[in-house]
């Protein structure tokens, strides 16, 4: 009799919680936020970066704040257990797993529905941001549906011509993307301007956007320049801002915001590219950490779609991470590679360039470096005019770039064992309403299950 009493009570309360649960947590507005690649080793990284060395503690960063658990990132079978940007956003978009390139389409190539698209015919209103250009893979998978994440004009296009409830899947669109919605033969810009969208082509713009209209903003030919470089190094978060002003209202909306570039600074192997790209998603999540205090029937879930480089806090053996000179620089690797090898340099100059003091060692190495690159290009001319030799010539700027992150890496003992991606679990961040759904170990396939129960069904 206990024995029952005892199991009746378990049943009870556990069905009178999940009755509770489905009620009480479902949130408003949902912002979902992708950090491209963003494994744990980066958001470590990140809190030794912006650590101030005048106190003796050591900070908590916003992402420390908001962690609530782990995600597992494999795709489909068919791809084996390391994920593309494609799978995972699928995974993360649906809540199905599917094969390496597929955009919200199954292992069948059969669409799959999105919760951007589910929240949309529900009446809310959406947007999709990304640094990169907007018909890339992570927003992709959110509003389109393709065999292929490289069929690029085809999802450019679809974003114009597929159709819910009647209307666009979307109602603000901010990133890059000119020479897929500009092009020969179909003008997407023109197309979106005839069918009633707002455009603006640079982010001054986005302070003054007018109300109750659906808008298109796109700042770049591919992706926005790299934080480092760009005229505003905190792009996603003015971005962020203005599109949550924009789609407020009263059913509610629906957010994707990806961080796309810490992927690439992992691919290049380029920490110092991929900590002010985090540095720009930390300060969208600090706006948003503010937001959610004031609009508690929000939820906020920001989870990575997979890490990126083998990149190592402290390389070699060596019990150091000294990541001091990252923050002071003021312009990427690229763009310091790039001087270094159009303009010629002494040891104050390439110092002023990376904004840090070059040691004479170092300063030895970008001048070797720099010779060998030179010589490698006259021997490639002369081999050129004996044989019909078709590779592509080498790049001084290749190479100097190359020499650019050595030494970074060396200066901050830094480590990196791919060009690819990783298949380590990633963090999974959560705030406001419902966020306790997104508490311990979880799939990715499980984030967009839990967001279609907030949704609801219909
Ligand atoms: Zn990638």
């Amino acid at each position: 009799m206990k024995t029952v009493l005892s199991t009746l009570f378990i049943y009870l309360s556990a069905s009178l919680s999940s009755a509770a649960y489905a009620h009480s947590d479902t949130p408003k507005n949902i912002i979902m936020l992708v950090g491209d690649g963003m494994g744990p080793a980066y958001t470590s990284a990140y809190r030794y970066y912006q650590d101030d060395a005048n106190t003796p503690q050591i900070e908590q960063t916003v992402f420390d704040r908001h962690l609530v658990g782990l995600s597992s990132t494999y795709p489909a079978p068919v791809s084996g257990y390391v994920t593309d940007s494609a799978a995972a956003a699928t995974a993360l978009a649906t809540g199905v797993k599917s094969y390496n390139g597929a955009i919200s389409v199954d292992v069948e190539k059969k669409p799959v529905e999105s919760v951007l698209i589910r929240a949309k015919k529900q009446g809310k209103k959406t947007g999709i941001i990304a640094t990169l250009q907007i018909n890339h893979a992570t927003p992709a998978a959110y509003i389109a549906h393709n065999e292929s994440r490289r069929n690029y004009n085809q999802i450019a296009d679809s974003y114009f011509d597929r159709k819910v409830n009647n209307g666009f899947t979307t109602d603000l669109m901010f990133g890059g993307g000119w020479q897929y919605f500009m092009r020969e033969d179909r003008n997407l810009v023109e197309e979106f301007k005839q069918a009633g969208f707002h455009y603006l082509d640079n982010y001054q713009a986005l302070a003054k956007l007018p109300k109750n209209k659906p808008v298109l903003g796109l700042f770049a030919d591919k992706g926005l320049p790299q934080a480092l470089d760009d005229s505003d190094k905190y792009r996603l978060t003015t971005m962020t801002k203005a599109a949550v002003a924009q789609l407020e209202n009263k059913q509610g909306y629906f957010l994707l915001v990806e961080a796309s570039q810490i992927d690439w600074g992992g691919h290049y192997n380029d920490i110092s590219y991929a900590l002010a790209e985090l540095d720009d998603l930390a300060k969208t999540m600090e706006y948003l950490e503010t937001y959610v205090k004031n609009n508690p029937d929000t939820l906020v879930v920001l989870t990575a779609d997979h890490s990126t480089g083998g990149f190592t806090v402290g390389a070699n053996g060596v019990y150091k991470w000294q990541p001091e000179v990252l923050r002071s620089m003021l312009m990427s690797a690229t763009a310091i590679g790039d001087k270094l090898s159009q303009i010629s340099f002494d040891q104050t100059q390439a110092s002023q360039w990376f904004n840090f003091a070059l040691t004479t060692k170092e300063f030895e190495q970008l001048t070797q470096d720099k010779t060998a690159g030179q010589l490698a290009l006259q021997s490639y001319g002369v081999k050129k005019d004996q044989s019909n030799d078709d590779k592509q010539p080498p790049s001084l700027a290749d190479v100097m770039q190359e020499s650019v992150k050595t030494i970074i890496d060396e200066r901050t003992n830094t480590g990196w064992t791919s060009g690819g991606h990783t298949a380590i679990d990633v963090p999974v961040y959560a705030m406001g309403q419902g966020k306790e759904r997104f508490i311990g170990m979880q799939d990715n396939t499980d984030i967009a299950k839990k967001l279609f129960k907030l949704l609801g069904r219909h």
